[in-house]
């Protein structure tokens, strides 16, 4: 069975990772091409975008793809919709692999936004010092906010940053201890996230829980009706 999976989270790695060690598929692994330093798969690789819809039913039809795999980020939407569209139109099964969601903790302070333009609202006008770990490409909605900021990111951020911002590079996982060190360096206020459910990226929370600070939480966005699986252990 041919299958493509789209990738960009550690889990889509390891379920490629277990599907190939199966013998009994032919996997092709996609990217978008967003982060410079893709990590390696131990399958063919291709690189980059569809071209919406219409470039990806062309895809699947061209390499006869016959079952879709959506490994994508929580917030990869766009990409998620375009897979639901295209496996419709190609009469062919899609699977959604979809990390579970974090859930606030007792003690936790967490309030959740609908979306990125509307965690500025929820940090309010009172200057804050805000751990930023929405990534580095959503930046627009702090370009005008009274706060600082530290920016966590995989690749350097590209665009404009927000003035009174610090930028540290850096890939998950990341231990409790280092997340609590780095909130009290720069004398975290406030952790504003995405809730991207990933074990990679959670001591986050359990610091600002143990620190006793603010979390944003930015809540995924609606996906169409799919199949969804949540853990990678083959039957
Ligand atoms: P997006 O808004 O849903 O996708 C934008 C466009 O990027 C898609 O329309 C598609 O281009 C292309 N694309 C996305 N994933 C692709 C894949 N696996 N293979 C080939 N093309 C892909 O997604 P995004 O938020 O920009 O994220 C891009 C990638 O980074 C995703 O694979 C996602 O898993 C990963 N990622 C995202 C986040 C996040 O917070 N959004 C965080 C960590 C990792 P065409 O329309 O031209 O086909």
């Amino acid at each position: 069975m041919r299958i493509l999976i789209l990738g960009g989270t550690s889990e889509a790695r390891q379920l490629c990772k277990a599907l190939v060690a199966q013998h009994a598929y032919h996997i092709i692994f996609s990217l978008a091409g967003v982060t410079h330093s893709a990590l390696p798969v131990p399958t063919e690789m291709r690189i980059g975008g569809f071209g919406g819809v219409n470039g990806l039913v062309a895809y699947l039809e061209t390499h006869r793809i016959e079952a879709v795999i959506d490994a994508t980020h929580p917030f990869a939407a766009q990409m998620s919709r375009h897979a639901s569209d295209a496996t419709l139109r190609c009469r062919i099964p899609l699977l959604r692999f979809t990390r579970p969601a974090w859930e606030a903790p007792p003690g936790a302070r967490w309030h959740f936004v609908s979306d990125i333009e509307q965690v500025p609202h929820a940090l309010g006008q009172i200057p804050r010092r805000v751990f930023l770990t929405t990534g580095r490409k959503d930046l627009a909605p702090f370009m005008t906010t009274p706060h600082c900021y530290l920016l966590r990111s995989i690749d350097p951020p590209c665009l404009p940053l927000p003035p009174r911002t610090i930028v540290i590079l850096a890939r998950g996982p990341f231990a409790l201890d280092d997340e609590i060190a780095i909130m009290r360096q720069h004398d975290i206020g406030c952790l504003v996230t995405k809730n991207a459910g990933s074990d990679a990226t959670a001591a986050k929370l359990e610091a600002a829980r143990q620190l006793g600070l603010d979390v944003v939480m930015v809540n995924r966005p609606s996906l169409p009706p799919a199949r969804e699986c949540t853990t990678i252990e083959l039957q």
